[in-house]
């Protein structure tokens, strides 16, 4: 949906009532995403689900992040950093292009010489499809903040007895342009990454998922946990979906956004068995393949829930949720 702009006719004075609800409704019929950009939170590029981002919108992410610091703070976990581009071996390796090739996006680069260059211009000047001569290259953009983690801590050789938690956090990209603003194709995400046996796994996460309900809790919005699926794709995707529900593997934690009936997931709780072990031969200390799972917080799905829920005004928000973000002021 575009930027609301009053017609021709509007412009015009307003002689029945049935005009005047005819500009009433389609005003109701702004979105959040509208509000979001009037307000000037997101800035639009021309790209559905991509943003440029507010100073305003910036401290709330910062703060949020700032509290999944303080949360985790008793994990010993391990920070690593990782640009949000990814080995294409790695990649490759994961499986990721089994399951979600769709929202997969690979990075391509120029790789012809001076002749090619001649008819890159040349397309370009005409109009034409200047595509043909970009390659892919060895990077691929980072699905989930995670990925990149695996192989690197595999190398390592076997987990220590108490297994190992990293801490990542990344800008991650899903080929999904949607005009819902919750529904971005470049997001951040902050995870936490355990791996080792799976009473370690499943341990880790039932503690994750009653932290995140009290993160979400001092921020005073509602919320709900409820079993989930990835979107698999494809017509084999829903038996590897109903797999996953039945085996409990994903939780959500779910905010209702624009729509009560239709909440959005904000933290996911995430167990991956020895998916990941089995790939990259990595294993525990007593020589079983590690199982690993994490738990990942959408930075701006948060922010939007937090904008959504308590206004576009961070001045207005309650104090309590002011304070949890940012102290006594
Ligand atoms: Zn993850």
């Amino acid at each position: 949906m575009s930027e609301y702009k009053p017609s021709v006719d509007e412009a015009q004075p307003l002689d029945t009532a049935a005009a005047l609800a005819e500009v009433l409704d389609r005003v109701a019929a702004r979105t959040f995403r509208d509000d979001l950009i009037d307000a000037g939170l997101l800035i639009p590029t021309g790209v559905d689900g991509l943003y440029g981002r507010s100073e305003v919108f910036e401290n709330v992410v910062e703060a949020i992040n700032r509290l999944v610091t303080q949360r985790g703070a008793d994990q010993g976990a391990e920070v690593m950093r990782f640009p949000p581009a990814m080995n294409r071996a790695d990649f490759e390796d994961s499986e990721y292009l089994k399951s979600f090739p769709n929202l997969a996006g690979t990075v391509h680069s120029f790789c012809g010489g001076e002749r090619e260059h001649h008819r890159l211009l040349k397309c370009l000047e005409d109009g034409e499809d200047w595509m043909d001569n970009q390659k892919p290259t060895r990077v691929v953009l980072t699905p989930a903040a995670c990925y990149p983690c695996y192989p690197v801590v595999a190398k390592r050789g076997p987990l220590p007895p108490e297994g190992r938690t990293i801490d990542v956090f990344s800008y991650c990209f899903r080929h999904e342009p949607s005009l819902d603003p919750a529904r971005m194709q470049m997001f951040r995400m902050r995870e936490y990454v355990r791996m080792g046996t799976p009473d370690q796994i499943v341990q880790f996460r039932a503690m994750w998922i009653e932290r995140g309900k009290a993160l979400i809790e001092t921020l005073g919005l509602p919320h709900s946990i409820e079993l989930a699926n990835d979107p698999f794709f494809g017509r084999g995707g829903k038996i590897v979906a109903d797999s996953q529900r039945a085996q409990e593997l994903k939780f959500e934690l779910l905010i209702p956004i624009e729509s009560e009936e239709k909440p959005t997931a904000c933290l996911s709780f995430n167990y991956h068995m020895d998916h990941f072990g089995e790939i990259w031969k990595f294993y525990t200390a007593d020589g079983a393949v590690a199982h690993t799972g994490c738990v990942g917080f959408g930075m701006e799905r948060t922010t939007l829930a937090l904008f959504g829920n308590h206004g576009l005004d961070v001045e207005n928000w309650p104090a309590s949720v002011r304070e949890a973000l940012w102290g006594k002021q």
